[in-house]
């Protein structure tokens, strides 16, 4: 191809999601993936979508997590039919079970000012929790439904967004890891690969956890990855009808399997699981339904969370002309990876976007 406007790299669901915007907005790209299409943190995901129960609390980010939710019927329909393929996805709800008092405590905070925001979240005595969750076999306290969450088929998702963009012309080359970002006064002109070198003006750095290119890029990166564990439990029918959590476990009703996970570890760039990280996930399940826990594994694996140091994600240009960030998106990168494709594209096209975007540039890290 002559140069592209655009380099993306990393073709995981936020690098397939930047370069279908692009593409929807004229712009030609090229994206490259070390391996294979969304063959790391975006496959492992467990594909909770719940901005209202997962939120720490009110601001920026729980705004953004809100703005990216509101897009997913829309962007679903619009891939799948840009696509041809089909996601698998249902606005089943989340059940937060509260077994002890302080269980209880941080949850009824969450319900309280999410109820005064008017979003939807209701309490649920433990004879409702039994009616309308039989799974759960164990002593509940009360339980908080959040009506509105979403599971999808994440790995889907991802491919639907990759195949979209391909039908727009992005380039996906494969097996391409890019060794370095070349900058010339301040300005990128392009990448080096293990297949040649491109050149473009415009580059974007969606590598997940590994966005610092070990050393290839001229500023600092300061993503590190998290590691995730999670087992899966195959059911001809689901467990559970709604995605069920306590704080110490969560468990995913996806047609014919359960997901459960998860483990959130700082270990360095090491995807195995562990007895320990299995054990734990176990622990936490036996809590809520011992008859679930003692059913055979199907199977188990871990994936790499890219983790920024206030937890946020990296969104934006850098102090390097041409130079884009779009990672850190730690446990929520599915869920924000529509929103993130909109504003990167609109930012990189028009110069600006209708949504906000300024607290996760970043620059927050140079200043500091
Ligand atoms: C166990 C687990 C459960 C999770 N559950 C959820 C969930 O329920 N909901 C949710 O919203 N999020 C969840 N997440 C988080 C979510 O998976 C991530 O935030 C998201 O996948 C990040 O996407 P990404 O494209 O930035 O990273 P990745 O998917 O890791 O993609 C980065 C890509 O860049 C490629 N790459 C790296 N270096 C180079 C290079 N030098 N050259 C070329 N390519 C390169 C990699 O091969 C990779 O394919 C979970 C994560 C884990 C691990």
């Amino acid at each position: 191809m002559p140069g592209p406007d655009v380099i993306v790299i990393g073709g995981g669901i936020i690098g397939c999601a930047v370069a279908y915007e692009l593409a929807k907005r004229g712009r030609s790209v090229l994206l490259c993936e070390r391996g294979e299409i969304g063959g790391e943190a975006s496959s492992a995901a467990a594909g909770i979508l719940a901005p209202q129960a997962e939120t720490k609390g009110p601001g920026p980010l729980f705004d953004l997590w809100l703005a990216s939710f509101a897009l997913i019927p829309d962007t679903l329909r619009e891939l799948e039919a840009a696509s041809g393929l089909r996601v698998a996805w249902e606005r089943c709800g989340l059940l937060q079970l509260a077994l002890t008092e302080a269980d209880a405590r941080p949850l009824r905070n969450l319900a309280a000012w999410q109820q005064q925001r008017g979003l939807p979240v209701e309490r649920w005595e433990t004879s409702r929790v039994r009616e309308r969750e039989p799974g759960i076999e164990a002593p509940v306290l009360e339980g908080w439904f959040f009506p509105n969450e979403i599971r999808l088929d994440n790995a889907q998702f991802t491919r639907a967004y990759a195949e979209a963009a391909r039908r727009r012309g992005v380039v996906m080359r494969t097996h391409t890891q890019v060794g370095r970002v070349r900058v010339e006064q301040a300005r990128v002109t392009g990448v080096e690969t293990t297949a040649g070198a491109y050149a473009a003006p415009t580059v974007v750095d969606a590598a997940g956890c590994w966005a610092g290119l070990d050393g290839g890029l001229p500023i600092p990166v300061p993503v590190e990855p998290a590691r995730g564990q999670i087992i899966v439990y195959d059911a001809p029918l689901p467990h559970f009808r709604t995605i069920v959590q306590t704080p110490r476990v969560y468990a995913v009703p996806h047609p014919g399997r359960t997901i459960v996970g998860s483990t959130v570890e700082y270990v360095g760039y090491d995807k195995r699981t562990t007895d320990e990280g299995l054990a734990a996930i176990r622990r936490g399940l036996r809590e809520i339904a011992p008859g679930l826990e003692q059913q055979p594994i199907a199977q188990t694996w871990a994936g790499l969370r890219p983790h920024a140091p206030d937890d946020w994600p990296i969104l934006g240009p850098t102090s390097i002309e041409g130079l884009w960030m779009a990672t850190g998106h730690f446990r929520s990168g599915i869920l924000l990876a529509p929103i993130t494709g909109r504003l990167m594209a609109e930012l990189i096209v028009d110069g600006r976007s209708s949504g906000s975007w300024t607290s996760f540039q970043w620059e927050r890290f140079a200043r500091r």
